[in-house]
């Protein structure tokens, strides 16, 4: 092989691996991106529905950590905290809001504001606060084991940060504050901060 012929091969091999090089970086870029959407995706419903379930023999509801193990079991009264109805449900698009609804939306079935909400389930007040965005009047609450539950849109707060609450104490009102269309409650149920189905938490319908 003569050697201007030889140079012009190594060369074109070169190029080749450049190639080669340049895709493995594009795919190493692009990753994130892809995962990002996957996970806005798919993310919410599939990742929570590994957080929490209920146990079908024992009809519990097990905390489970990102790996799958569980690290909890609730045997606690679980209730709703309003009643009416559903006019959004977990996982559905909430455009231009939320791509996926982070939780359920009660109203009052005749569209009035002021109905009493109540906590889903026993635990500590660590937020009762207002914004003019987002969830406008809001309370969290913290159950333990990892749980926390969120209360928005409130007209009027009637508890305080640090107060035991049950089900049954009334915590709040139902309004229309902060990124509203309407009067309903957006409640939402989340274990380790993600959101999780309220539905895996409670029976029956609000
Ligand atoms: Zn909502």
């Amino acid at each position: 092989m003569n050697p201007p012929i030889k140079k012009l091969l190594s060369l074109h091999s070169y190029k080749l691996e450049f190639q080669f090089i340049l895709l493995t970086f594009a795919g190493i870029f692009l990753l994130p991106a892809f995962a990002l959407l996957v996970i806005t995706n798919t993310g919410i419903p599939a990742v929570s529905d590994r957080l929490a379930s209920v146990n079908t023999t024992t009809h519990k509801i097990e905390i489970h950590n990102p790996s799958g193990q569980i690290i909890a079991t609730i045997d606690a009264t679980t209730t709703w905290p309003v009643h009416g109805i559903v006019t959004l449900g977990f996982g559905e698009s909430d455009l231009p809001y939320q791509p996926y609804h982070t939780g359920i939306d009660i109203a009052n079935s005749r569209g009035r504001i002021g109905d009493p909400i109540t906590p889903f389930m026993k635990g500590i007040v660590v937020y009762a606060d207002e914004i003019d965005w987002g969830y406008g009047k809001h309370i969290i609450i913290d159950h333990g084991n990892r749980i926390t539950s969120l209360y928005a849109h409130l007209s009027e707060i009637n508890t305080t940060t640090g107060q035991e609450v049950k089900p049954g104490d009334v915590i709040g009102k139902e309004g229309s504050t902060g990124w509203s269309t309407g009067p309903h409650l957006h409640f939402e149920t989340r274990v380790f901060g993600i959101p999780v189905n309220p539905r895996t938490f409670i029976e029956g319908n609000p």
